[in-house]
């Protein structure tokens, strides 16, 4: 556990000094802390507080799982990148778990749904093999039919060869279930497949904490819509949109409190989504907008309608009943065939975003044409 504080080795000051407050006095049972078992739990609940208090974490069900993750090195790779944070002597903030926590859920729904591509191609593989096993029976069948008909033809009355067509015919019946069962048995687990393929291809597509598509989903629509676009001659227009001093709400209201202003605002914005318009959140408190078939002033409306909407809000913590205070946005937004290229466009309005903070935030500002 030492290694996790990030002082390889004894204990800080101030932890310091006889038995840990959690930790039972000795083997005799105590009410309520049971041996065994519940010295277990109770060496982990210490091992979570300190690893919380040593890095300066605040106590909220994020951190908590976090310091879980790690101290029980239930994700492996999460304790391993851990630990070569503190090797370098970095610190475990706030900030950089959530980056971490964040990828780590990307790369647990890759997994699975690399998984499930391994397990769709095998289906896949025995579907064409019965498939061709099927064709040889066949074309075997067929052959040592064609023989004794040409037996029958030299032959008239051999009811050697009729047995034996008799035979064949039983076989070639039976055979045929046989592979008609299995090629049932493949096409049913092949559509159960396809099925969770697809479920896990959205699942991959989906930022949990809004349930707006995430950044994967943006960039797949994206590059699609620009080349669609491109070729039609179709207007494109992206924004950047970004909650102004969101940090603020964290350290003010907590983490937890923060995720429910990021949901709301989520939900704001995703009124505007439609068939013609793409909202997704690309990280943290920061979300991209898509919009077809919009001219750039009319999408900047479009965007600064909803930047109102958000700040026309009087958005209250119900846990404190403290009020949030005022919740902003700033955004940049780009005509994207007006730049080189779909990534030149999107830079474009970061950097529009980033001119919307200088001039004092809660503002939509066009993106600057290139020279
Ligand atoms: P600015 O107006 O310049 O954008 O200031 P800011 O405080 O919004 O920007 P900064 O980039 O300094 O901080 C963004 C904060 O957003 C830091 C991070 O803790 C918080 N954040 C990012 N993702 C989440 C999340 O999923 N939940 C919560 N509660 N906070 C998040
Ligand atoms: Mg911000
Ligand atoms: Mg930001």
């Amino acid at each position: 556990m030492r290694r996790w504080l990030g002082f390889g080795g004894g204990k800080p000051d101030a932890l310091d000094g006889g038995t840990p407050p959690l930790a039972p006095q000795s083997e005799e049972p105590v009410a309520g802390r049971p041996g065994g078992h519940g010295a277990q739990q109770l060496e982990v609940l210490a091992d979570i507080s300190e690893f919380l208090m040593v890095h300066e974490l605040p106590v909220n069900p994020f951190t908590l799982e976090a310091a879980y993750d790690i101290v029980t090195g239930s994700k492996p790779r999460l304790a391993a990148i851990a630990t070569a944070r503190l090797t370098e002597g970095l610190p475990l903030t706030l900030d950089w778990l959530e980056e971490i926590m964040r990828e780590e859920a990307t790369d647990g729904g890759t997994a699975q749904l690399h998984a499930l591509i391994v397990r769709l191609e095998k289906t896949i593989d025995e579907f064409a093999n019965t498939a061709s096993v099927a064709r040889t029976a066949t074309t075997d069948y067929n052959s040592a039919l064609e023989a004794h008909v040409g037996d029958l033809d030299t032959i008239d009355t051999s009811e050697n060869v009729i047995e034996q067509i008799t035979n064949l015919a039983h076989h070639m019946l039976e055979r045929t279930r046989e592979v008609a069962r299995e090629l049932t048995r493949s096409e049913r687990e092949t559509r159960t497949l396809q099925k969770q393929l697809a479920d896990a291809r959205a699942e991959a597509e989906i930022d949990h904490l809004t349930g707006l598509p995430n950044r994967r989903a943006f960039e797949a629509r994206y590059n699609q819509v620009y080349s669609d676009t491109r070729k039609s001659g179709e207007p494109l227009c992206v924004a950047f949109c970004d909650i102004d001093e969101f940090k603020r709400v964290n350290d003010k209201h907590g983490h937890e409190a923060g995720d429910r202003v990021l949901r709301t605002v989520a939900q704001s914005l995703a009124t505007m989504a439609d068939d013609q318009c793409h909202v997704a959140r690309h990280g943290g408190e920061e979300f991209v907008v898509l919009m077809r078939n919009k001219m750039i002033e009319d999408a900047c409306t479009l965007i600064d309608e909803a930047r109102q909407a958000i700040a026309a809000r009087r958005l209250i913590n119900r846990t404190t009943d403290v009020p949030f205070g005022q919740i902003t946005l700033s955004a940049g937004v780009a005509d994207v065939h007006a730049f080189g290229d779909a990534r030149e466009a999107l830079r474009a309005a970061d950097n529009a975003l980033l001119q919307a903070k200088d001039a004092g935030r809660n503002v939509v500002l066009k993106a600057s044409k290139p020279d």
